[in-house]
């Protein structure tokens, strides 16, 4: 066991710097497949609790579908209507949690949810008590009753006719993207060491067959590396099986995807600081349109697929019936071509035998499976209770490699940027206290003060930022997970992406034929977000 690892802060997060100590040192305590919320989460705790921890994603962090979420830290309403109230529990103490440590990536957010029948706001409002109720010592503000005319008041483009009147609760908010990164960098600050671009191809077995580390190829170089671990969990999300064949090629999945879309909008189809939440569409669903880094986030669907991509795309019906489902709701009627971006992601529902198709009805709670090899597979759950389920994983993996039993400190730890500064710091506020270090490069060049775009307030400093600091390594890593502008206006991104490979390019040292490689390869990406009917969309159409 290894505790804090001193490492100067001028080059913290930084990927050459980690591949140097994996090579001079190939041997750590726990080595953690998949840098999503579930791995990044697992990696924060081993580092917390003083183990060496390596942790390795094959693409950037967060690529899969924790950068895809509907950005809600919550207990999850729905979950309360189907009766699962110990992860409604479990959530509502998470989502208490999680604002006191990030609160400059987490927020409170009201959701105001329109009733056109008495009883349904009578049921729904002793509903939203419970779950107020439910969060103990973490509440928020009370859920309230709302008369016609207030509902008008906070959903100023919902439809009148008919109106009822209304129920106010609160619930979290969130970028999971720049949460994501955040948590790797608590982690890393505590001496953890964590790579993306860097695929596990393999698992390593000692003479009795037990897991005794991973191999990896390095994506930017092809090196290959061997590592050696005490215990190697698989945080793969949707890929989970994929890691359980490396391990048993006789291996059940344990898992099956379900894609869920979300459309982006210009936030005036809404318009003021609530949410929007329909409480059953058409499928028995619940739909939410939320106020998004000044857009509106309106999704998901329920579609279950029988393959998984790391880019899944939004099916035509997906994005009509949440279209359709909205305009039900308000008097401004948003139209195909007011989509400004659609994504898609997979949840990866832990199978609990025959779900006759139904993916509503498969668990959302998280499952954690130890193979006989001692691999520890972990899958489910939930962006909110990432933590938690950190937690398990690595209680897991210390009981099954024998390692020093140590107390999980996550619950009083603060992720990174932690900062309690409110937000003067106009859009930077997301970077919480690392917000400073972005004006210190715009101060002292100051032509990275100047925005990116006119449509966004990012400025270059945030790019230069990114690479220094985020370990972003190509421009979709900054236009998607780093600024969220991929997730906001996909033809906008677009139009950014010279720039940001400009501004790259220059930092990082490379030339001018990676940029022009990068801006194509984004552009490549970008297509499927403009929510366009892809019969008409052409990649040569685009600039
Ligand atoms: C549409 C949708 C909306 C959601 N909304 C919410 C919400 O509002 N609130 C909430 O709390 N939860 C929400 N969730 C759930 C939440 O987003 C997921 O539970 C969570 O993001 C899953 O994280 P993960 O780390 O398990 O998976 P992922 O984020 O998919 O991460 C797995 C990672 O493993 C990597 N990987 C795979 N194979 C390898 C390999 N061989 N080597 C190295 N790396 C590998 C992948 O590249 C990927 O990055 C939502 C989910 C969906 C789909």
């Amino acid at each position: 066991m290894k505790s804090k690892v001193e490492r100067n802060q001028e080059v913290s997060f930084n990927r050459g710097v980690y591949l140097q100590e994996v090579r001079s040192n190939p041997n750590f305590d726990i080595i953690i497949i998949g840098g999503g919320a579930t791995g990044l989460g697992a990696a924060l705790d081993a580092t917390a609790r003083g183990f060496r921890t390596l942790l390795l994603e094959q693409a950037d962090f967060a690529k899969g579908t924790s950068s895809r979420s509907t950005k809600l830290i919550h207990g999850g309403v729905r979950y309360l209507g189907q009766g699962d109230i110990k992860l409604v529990f479990e959530a509502l103490f998470e989502r208490g949690i999680l604002l006191k440590n990030a609160p400059h990536v987490v927020s409170m957010q009201p959701f105001a949810n329109p009733d056109y029948k008495w009883w349904n706001e009578f049921l729904s409002g002793v509903g939203l008590k419970i779950y107020d109720w439910m969060a103990f010592r973490y509440r928020f503000p009370k859920t309230a009753l709302l008369g016609r005319k207030t509902v008008e008041k906070l959903l100023p483009n919902v439809r009148k006719e008919g109106l009822k009147g209304g129920v106010l609760y609160y619930d979290g908010q969130f970028d999971d993207a720049r949460l994501a990164i955040n948590i790797a960098q608590t982690s890393a600050d505590l001496g953890g060491i964590l790579i993306n671009y860097m695929r596990v191809t393999d698992l390593l077995k000692g003479p009795d067959q037990r897991i005794a580390g991973v191999k990896a190829v390095d994506a930017e170089s092809g090196e290959e590396y061997v590592l050696n671990a005490k215990a190697v969990v698989n945080a793969t999300g949707v890929f989970v099986d994929e890691v359980l064949k490396m391990n048993s090629s006789t291996q059940e999945p344990m898992v099956r995807p379900s894609q869920g879309v979300h459309i982006v909008l210009d936030h005036s189809f809404l318009e003021g600081d609530n949410a929007l939440m329909i409480p059953s569409t058409e499928d028995g669903r619940v739909l939410f349109a939320v106020p998004w880094h000044d857009h509106l986030l309106v999704g998901t669907t329920d579609t279950p697929l029988d393959k998984h991509s790391l880019e899944p795309v939004a099916l035509e019906n997906e994005i009509d019936f949440i279209l359709k489902t909205l305009r039900g709701y308000l008097v401004r009627k948003p139209q195909r071509k007011d989509v400004l971006s659609v994504f898609a992601g997979l949840r990866p529902l832990a199978a609990q035998g025959n779900h006759n198709g139904k993916t509503k009805e498969i668990s959302r709670s998280h499952k954690l499976m130890t193979s006989a090899s001692g691999l520890v597979s972990i899958t489910g759950g939930k962006w909110t209770t990432y933590r938690k389920m950190a937690e398990d994983t690595v209680d897991e993996a210390i009981r099954v490699a024998g390692l020093q039993k140590v107390e999980c400190p996550t619950a009083a730890l603060h992720i990174h940027g932690f900062s309690n500064n409110g937000s003067d710091k106009g859009h930077l506020h997301i970077y919480g206290s690392d917000a400073t270090g972005i004006l210190a490069i715009a101060n002292e060049r100051p032509e990275l003060a100047r925005k990116l775009h006119e449509a966004f307030p990012y400025i270059g400093a945030e790019v230069v930022w990114a690479v220094r600091h985020e370990m972003a390594r190509t421009v979709e890593d900054v236009l998607a997970r780093r600024l969220r502008v991929l997730f906001l206006n996909a033809r906008v991104a677009m139009e950014m992406a010279p720039e940001v490979a400009k501004l790259m390019a220059a930092e990082m040292g490379t030339d001018y034929s990676w940029q022009e490689a990068q801006v194509k390869a984004f552009s490549r990406v970008a297509v499927p977000y403009l929510g366009q009917d892809k019969k008409e969309t052409k990649l040569s159409e685009i600039k």
